[in-house]
């Protein structure tokens, strides 16, 4: 092994060399170094962050969201920990799986190091040195200073298609225009009588809420769609504590283990247009917080049940639904979603769907399926024609934005970390880059391992 590689002027030491380093310790990332470790690969997630779960964990996002289709073993292996920790809750009513955050990073964390899977927490991807057509190393801004790691498979999924954009990929970004969804700042109360918020909110006759009895809670009101939280709301605004764009989205719903406690599904930042900027993102967190504190003073001083309340936690990382998407081996399209795809490489199915939070239209959804229908998620999707040893998972692989759409939801993205750790392993035994390997040969071998 060199002792270091050259990037640009800089000698930079190599630390170690694995079978995969996946870059974004997320839900996919996550989901994928477990699969890749219980198939015996010295494996290394990089995470900026310092609990896995990504978006779950450090956007506040929650809960996974239903889907009625057959999942992968590592998301049956998530849920179960989750269930038997008494950490997570169904509501009775759906397939939804609501769990508290940091719970979700702490069952990552210890399924990936029970089979041996080291992280790199507080590491930034900043970069890779290539050979041809293949990645040899990627570039870490660590604690120590730069230091880069070997290994045969690379594995992007850091949601922005860091380690492809690094790597030469060519990637696009947000629609036509290159307007993105709208991103979310999430926060957590505490000290929230729900039982009765529950009661107030019922008393409205609210048609959202059916929840009329047990532990668990949802409410929400979109402002121009009959909810009937919204004349409070539009009184907030009378009473100069809330502004007209506080309306816009409001979703809360109560978390597993904590008593008293509620997370925010908002505000939208419908001001910031396209987020792949540090400029842009930093200008809607500015926002964001003004706007919490804003819904925050209103709840406390306007809503029954939060007469006591506080602002638990604002996330320590924005939401972002959709940045770039990878131009991989194969678009997979809204047209894939309307007749319900199949491929010879199909290895992830999705039902969830097309749920764009516009920045344009408001919110934008396209006809649901029934339960049980579903369109496949080829492996083609998730190689690029430009780096062989490179996969990507996760919300940026290689769709549509109205696919994106679909596909990004936890479930279905934990099931391509799965299919991705399969196809590392068969990588190795291989010997062969991961873009050339055959898709239909990893459907057997993921089909095999739910017989
Ligand atoms: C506001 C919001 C609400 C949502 N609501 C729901 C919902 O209710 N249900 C549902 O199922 N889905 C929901 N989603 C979608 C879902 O949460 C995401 O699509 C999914 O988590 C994406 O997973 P991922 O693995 O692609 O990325 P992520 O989970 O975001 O992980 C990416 C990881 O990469 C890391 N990273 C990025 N860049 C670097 C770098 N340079 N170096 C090192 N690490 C890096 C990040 O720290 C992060 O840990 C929501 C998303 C948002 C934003």
């Amino acid at each position: 092994m060199n002792k270091t590689v050259t990037w640009g002027s800089f000698e930079i030491p190599v630390v170690d060399t694995y079978d995969v380093v996946i870059v974004g310790g997320g839900v996919s990332g996550s989901a994928c170094g477990i699969r890749c470790a219980e198939e015996g690969l010295k494996t290394l997630i990089v995470d900026q962050m310092n609990i896995l779960g990504g978006s779950a964990t450090n956007a506040l996002v929650c809960p996974m969201m239903p889907s009625y289709v057959r999942h992968l073993p590592i998301l049956n292996l998530i849920e179960q920990e989750l269930l038997q920790a008494g950490q997570a809750t169904r509501d009775n009513y759906t397939t939804m799986l609501w769990f508290a955050p940091e719970r979700l990073g702490e069952v990552y964390e210890k399924l990936f190091y029970e089979r041996k899977g080291q992280v790199l927490y507080h590491t930034v991807l900043v970069g890779v040195v290539t050979e041809g057509r293949q990645l040899t190393h990627a570039i870490l801004f660590a604690t120590e200073g730069l230091i880069a790691v070997g290994a045969q498979s690379f594995v992007d999924a850091s949601g922005d298609a860091v380690l492809a954009r690094a790597a030469g990929v060519p990637v696009v970004s947000g629609d036509d225009e290159g307007i993105n969804q709208v991103s979310s700042l999430r926060f957590t109360m505490g000290g929230i009588d729900v039982e009765k918020y529950r009661s107030f909110v019922l008393s409205l006759d609210d048609c959202f809420s059916p929840l009329v009895e047990g532990y668990f809670f949802e409410s929400a009101m979109v402002a121009g769609r009959d909810f009937k939280l919204e004349p409070l709301f539009r009184k907030g605004v009378e009473a100069g504590i809330l502004e007209e764009e506080d309306l816009r989205y409001y979703q809360i719903f109560s978390i597993p283990g904590k008593p008293g406690c509620m997370a925010l599904n908002c505000p939208h930042i419908a001001s910031m247009q396209k987020n792949t900027t540090s400029k842009a993102r930093s200008k809607a967190i500015v926002e964001a917080h003004t706007r919490i504190r804003r819904l925050v003073t209103f709840l406390q001083t306007m809503m029954p049940g939060f007469e006591n309340s506080y602002l638990m936690e604002v996330a320590p990382l924005l939401g972002v639904r959709e940045s770039w998407r990878v131009q991989g081996c194969y678009l997979l399209t809204e047209e894939d979603y309307a007749r319900q795809a199949r491929f010879e490489d199909g290895l992830v199915r999705g039902d969830w769907y097309i749920d764009v939070h516009s920045n344009k239209k408001g919110l934008f959804h396209q006809n649901t399926y029934e339960k049980g229908d579903y369109y496949e998620i080829p492996w083609r999707s998730m190689v690029t024609s430009t780096v062989d040893n490179l996969g990507v998972i996760g919300r940026c692989i290689s769709t549509t934005f109205l696919m994106q759409a679909s596909i990004r939801i936890m479930p279905t993205v934990t099931d391509m970390g799965d299919v991705m750790g399969t196809a590392c392993a068969l990588a190795k035994a291989s010997s062969t880059p991961l873009a050339l390997l055959d898709g239909t040969v990893i459907r057997q071998h993921v089909e095999a391992g739910l017989a």
